[in-house]
């Protein structure tokens, strides 16, 4: 182990040093408190020795703070103590001492105590490593229950969370979100050609696609069996639209076979856009409704287009592209 040892006095140092050293530990000296202060903040010990009574800071206070700091290691801590001072034990020991030596120093006393720290020691060092192992396995098993398995996107929980966020937030601060919701176009029809396992690819496909073309700070979750859900923070309605429309390119660029879309023959999705302005009183579920109902509006135009709820044209049209996949709001 690596001890060190903190004595104002010379003589009683090198007894210590020796003691200690004869038993195959590594021994670091302390002239004072404030010494194996400094040298207990740089450098990990498991033991310190600490003579009680030490001008300036004395054995108790380098004790207290010892135990004050939040090292992830434990050290063990002895008091070195005269005979005539064994009252003052108990405070050592209320100060968070572990143990104590009475001088003149014993060599046997010694090695009993260092066998001791040895053992105390490697417990703290196994339940340290056993509760860092439980807290890694805990925020993977928390990322793990908000995430969908198929596509690894955030799940209903992640967003059923986020959204009390957004909820908590939005009346503070004045910001505003869009919501897109996504479907895709004929999915039944894909299933039944193809089958349910290269169903699920495809989800897995759309999903990587609409991740791509993200942007940071865009969430998507996993809404339902073929839906998405997209939230762009600090983006109006125009933004919002631009970007799904982005999202739908990502996807019908993939050219996935799709021999049950009567369109286009491949694998589209469609989507409804609708702004969240944190200081309006809609609810959030009102919100996700109107992203839904454009949703609706976007299947019945036809499918693979984007749809925006409320349906007033848009300022600054041509911000957005392809316009002839988005709707103008005369539909
Ligand atoms: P629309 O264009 O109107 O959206 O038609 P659709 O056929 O996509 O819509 P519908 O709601 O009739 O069918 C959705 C299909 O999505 C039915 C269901 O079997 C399929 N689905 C939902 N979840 C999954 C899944 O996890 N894996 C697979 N392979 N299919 C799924
Ligand atoms: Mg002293
Ligand atoms: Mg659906
Ligand atoms: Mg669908």
């Amino acid at each position: 182990m690596r001890i060190l040892v903190a004595e104002d006095d010379k003589t009683s140092r090198l007894i210590i040093e020796a003691a200690v050293t004869s038993l195959g530990h590594e021994c670091i000296v302390a002239t004072s408190g404030e010494e194996a202060w400094r040298l207990f903040e740089t450098i990990d010990v498991e033991v310190i020795i600490s003579d009680r009574m030490m001008p300036g800071m004395d054995g108790l206070e380098l004790c207290r703070r010892v135990r004050a700091s939040n090292k992830d290691t434990y050290t063990y801590f002895i008091f070195l103590t005269i005979l005539d001072e064994r009252p003052d034990v108990v405070s050592g020991m209320e100060a968070g001492a572990d143990d104590y030596l009475v001088k003149p120093l014993d060599a046997v006393e010694l090695k009993l105590r260092m066998l001791v720290a040895s053992r105390v020691t490697a417990l703290h060092r196994r339940l340290f490593r056993q509760s860092e192992e439980l807290a890694q396995l805990n925020r993977q098993l928390f990322d793990q229950s908000r995430t969908d398995s198929l596509t690894r996107l955030g799940n209903r929980l992640k967003l059923s969370e986020d959204l009390d966020t957004i909820g908590a937030q939005a009346d503070r601060y004045d910001r505003s979100y869009c919501a897109i919701m996504c479907d895709v176009d004929y999915f039944k029809a894909y299933n039944d050609d193809e089958g349910h396992p290269a169903g699920d690819k495809v989800l897995q496909l759309v999903a990587r696609a609409l991740v791509s073309a993200s942007r940071v700070g865009d969430q998507i979750y996993r809404y339902g069996g073929e839906e998405f859900l997209i939230l762009l923070p600090e983006q109006d309605l125009t933004a919002g639209v631009a970007a799904a429309d982005r999202f739908r390119q990502a996807v019908e660029v993939m050219a996935i076979p799709h021999d049950g879309n009567p369109r286009n023959g491949v694998v589209t999705i469609s989507a409804g856009v609708a702004p969240f302005q944190g200081a309006e009183p809609k609810s959030i579920q009102a919100w996700l409704n109107e992203a839904d109902a454009a949703l609706y509006r976007a299947k019945q135009k036809g499918r693979n287009c984007v749809a925006h709820e409320p349906q007033s044209p848009l300022p600054g049209p041509s911000l957005v592209p392809s316009l002839e996949k988005v709707e103008s709001g005369s539909d």
